[in-house]
């Protein structure tokens, strides 16, 4: 990564970003805030253990999109 071209604009969304990575989530299958991040665009509630695939730094931004793709718990492949 040329990180010289980089400058502070992006450092500051990258810390932005990880204030999001960090929060917890409401589950859309159990509604539970227990939905943290466990790989790149994957989420997992620690409650129901739904897995969800969101954005990759932040489930909120595609709330309406992630009901719609939660991931039947023990489904093959993902
Ligand atoms: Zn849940």
């Amino acid at each position: 990564m040329r990180t010289a071209r980089y400058g502070r604009k992006i450092r500051k969304l990258y810390e932005q970003a990880d204030e999001k990575r960090k929060k917890r989530y409401e589950c859309p299958r159990c509604g539970k805030r227990s939905v943290k991040r466990v790989s790149y665009a994957l989420w997992e509630c620690r409650s129901c253990g739904a897995k969800i695939a969101g954005a990759a730094y932040s489930l909120t931004s595609e709330a309406g999109e992630t009901s719609k793709r939660v991931l039947a718990a023990g489904a093959k492949g993902e």
